[in-house]
């Protein structure tokens, strides 16, 4: 079971900026992006389409695909595993879903990039939990190498794989997946 991202509103004395949730009207914002992505493809939106989409861009967790399939089929019971999984790759090819492999054997999908195209994750190699963080100083250091190599940053997300607080102190999480 992969943890609900944190996001908390903590701001540490120098750049590493924890992110705080997304807010509602700028979620309402990327969802109607995406349905004019859709639209654009000539793509019906189904009610189980639809249900779907509510669900992606009514949270700013991070989410599986089953977790993505459970969430929908509780606002709406009809939507099929097939759907989840067609409507995926869309909401990746859209931009606006970020899909991130952190070497399990399952991925994880971000709404959040839209509002914060650069940010980062750390996450537990135990438990999955995961923060979100955003660093003004990482950026630039970022931009800096990427300019020295003679390259031009297309976008940037660091990945630090860690120990959470609880599996110092035990040797394991207590919400370690099922
Ligand atoms: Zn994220
Ligand atoms: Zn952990």
């Amino acid at each position: 079971m992969v943890d609900k991202a944190q996001s908390h509103g903590i701001d540490l004395p120098f750049s590493p900026h924890i992110l705080s949730s997304v807010p509602e009207p700028n979620r309402a914002a990327t969802k109607e992006k995406f349905l004019r992505f859709l639209e654009q493809k000539n793509l019906r939106i189904t009610q189980q389409r639809r249900a779907i989409v509510d669900t992606v861009f009514d949270t700013d967790q991070h989410f599986t695909a089953e977790q993505l399939l459970e969430w929908a089929r509780e606002k709406d019971s009809s939507v099929s595993r097939a759907t989840v999984y067609r409507t995926l790759p869309l909401l990746t090819k859209s931009g606006l879903v970020h899909e991130m492999d952190f070497g399990k054997d399952y991925k994880i999908y971000d709404p959040n990039y839209a509002e914060h195209p650069n940010h980062n994750h750390i996450i537990c190699n135990d438990c999955d939990k995961i923060v979100e963080f955003e660093s003004d100083r990482l950026e630039a250091l970022e931009n800096e190498i990427t300019s020295k190599l003679g390259f031009e940053v297309e976008s940037q997300q660091l990945t630090i794989n860690a120990s959470c607080e609880e599996m110092k102190r035990v040797g394991a999480c207590k919400n370690k997946g099922d």
